[in-house]
């Protein structure tokens, strides 16, 4: 790096959250040492929040990316208040606390006590009928089986199969992880998406008891409560314009960082003197000393295939989903939700895999005279559905809503949303995969880090917790 009181130059390439929250913390840890910091942000995108993307129209918050975030988890929290737009922050109806799972055609409210698809009470888990008594039987065994020896990693479906059984896993558990990785559980690290289970079971000897005996260990906001608005204290949040407020706010702190918008990284050229040069799509180039790389995984293993052995990077498949996002009048609906929407287990041969009653569980996304439903298609072996034309897209989530709920309102308007390639699947033995990546490239690329949601958890507590990594990693260079 360079002397002190000279201008380091730091690249960002990715202007998601993850590449956001690099730069913000990044300035803030500039500010803390003393140093000047010549910043640019390179996103192929013509607007920076990557996945983020809020659309307000007729009245509606609707998001066509990620909608919300785990209250519990921290590094969001903190960056709502280091951004000053914690007073934004809102909850979900209260009202509205009862979630569904879809069980041959019909909606069962998912059982009492169940954390992460994990049985933590008994008697509602063995009142439920979606589950055959075998099954359930099956699970309980859980509290006396013995724990796996090996400490090595395994796929959280043979993980939670081997402790609850094949039904439990795919009836409960499925539907409701899955719908944060779109994911085939049995091709998931269940080090890398849910090691807590792990941890339960090698500590308590039962993964039951081990999250019962977590339950509440960690308090339901990462927050003092009363620091936040009153209708902010549920245990997901967003905020009252939908998740760009954030990205907005971000921008605002971003001011002074220079953006490359629309053009992508294509290289990354290391020069004699230690620094490095970023070639842009449209010929141009970049000057750095420091590189932070958080595009998916397949553009980051493209600029640092030259470099490095990029097979981590490239064994992190991604898979395709859409939502479809459907606005009514009230008047014409004819029907009310107690809940704040359902899952669906691959079984029930569906096209939609989930569907959120957007309006009745985020009571500011919709005028009181409306209704917003979204309706989401696409996961692991299911992807081809996101590609149908919008109108049979529509039709076909329309006969699902009409099949499962009733529904044969004419909706005002359709919001159809495609992400290809978006929801990043993490392979057995990813953890180790990427810790070997990055110890490569510290001898070979010095100053150059790569993250990001393929690496160490998608969900946006975790992007941001990953961009303030980025942000300590590449500081501590500085000395
Ligand atoms: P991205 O947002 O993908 O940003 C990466 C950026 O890199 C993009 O802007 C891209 O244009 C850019 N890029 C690509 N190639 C290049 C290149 N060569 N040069 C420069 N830039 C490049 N999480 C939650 O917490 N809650 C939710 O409710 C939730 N729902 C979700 C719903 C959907 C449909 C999806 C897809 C994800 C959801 N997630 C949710 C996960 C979360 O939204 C993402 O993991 C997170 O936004 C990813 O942020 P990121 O910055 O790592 O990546």
């Amino acid at each position: 790096m360079r002397r002190n009181g000279q201008t380091d130059r730091i690249v960002v390439i990715g202007g998601g959250i993850s590449g956001l929250s690099s730069a913000f913390y990044l300035l803030r840890q500039a500010e803390a040492a003393g140093r000047k910091l010549e910043m640019t942000i390179v996103d192929p995108a013509d607007r920076i929040g990557g996945k983020i993307n809020t659309l307000h129209r007729d009245g509606f918050v609707i998001e066509r990316g990620p909608d919300s975030f785990l209250a519990r988890k921290k590094p969001i929290i903190d960056l709502a208040f280091d951004l000053g737009i914690e007073q934004q922050l809102v909850g979900t109806n209260p009202e509205a606390k009862k979630t569904y799972i879809l069980h041959q055609g019909k909606l069962h409210a998912m059982p009492a006590g169940l954390v992460l698809g994990i049985p933590t009470e008994l008697e509602p888990f063995m009142k439920t009928e979606m589950l055959s008594t075998r099954a359930k039987c099956r699970a309980l065994l859980d509290l006396v089986m013995r724990p796996r020896k090996e400490e090595s990693d395994e796929s959280l479906g043979d993980f939670l199969s081997r402790r609850l059984g094949p039904e439990v896993m795919e009836r409960i558990a499925e539907p409701l992880l899955a719908g944060i990785y779109a994911g085939d559980l049995r091709k998931l690290s269940l080090q890398a998406t849910f090691p807590q289970f792990g941890m339960a079971e090698r500590k308590h000897g039962s993964l039951i008891q081990g999250m019962r005996l977590n339950r509440g260990k960690a308090p339901a906001i990462a927050a003092d409560a009363d620091k936040l608005p009153p209708s902010a204290r549920t245990a997901f949040l967003t905020f009252s314009g939908g998740l760009a407020v954030m990205v907005d706010a971000l921008d605002r702190a971003l001011a002074a960082v220079g953006r490359k918008l629309g053009v992508k990284a294509v290289a990354i050229n290391p020069q004699s003197d230690g620094s490095y040069e970023v070639a842009l799509g449209d010929g141009e180039t970049v000057s750095a000393d420091q590189i932070v790389i958080t595009a998916p995984a397949f553009h980051a293993a493209e600029l640092l295939q030259p470099h490095a052995d990029v097979s981590a990077l490239q064994a992190v498949r991604y898979v395709s989903v859409a939502n479809v996002v459907m606005a009514f009048d009230k008047a014409t609906f004819g029907q009310r939700f107690d809940g704040s929407g359902f899952v669906i287990p691959r079984s029930e041969g569906t096209s939609i895999t989930a569907c959120t009653w957007t309006s009745t569980k985020w009571l500011h996304t919709s005028p009181d005279d409306k209704v917003l439903l979204r309706c989401y298609v696409g996961r692991s072996g299911d992807e081809e559905i996101v590609d149908l034309p919008d109108d049979k897209l529509a039709e076909v989530v329309r006969r699902d809503i009409r099949n499962i709920m009733n529904i044969t309102a004419e909706p005002l308007f359709t919001e159809i949303t495609r992400l290809h390639r978006s929801m990043p699947q993490y392979p057995v033995g990813h953890l180790d995969n990427i810790a070997a990546l990055r110890s490569q490239m510290a001898e070979r690329l010095p100053g150059v880090w790569v993250t990001g949601a393929a690496f160490d958890g998608v969900g946006l507590p975790d992007c941001i917790r990953q961009g303030r990594e980025a942000a300590q990693y590449l500081s501590q260079l500085w000395q």
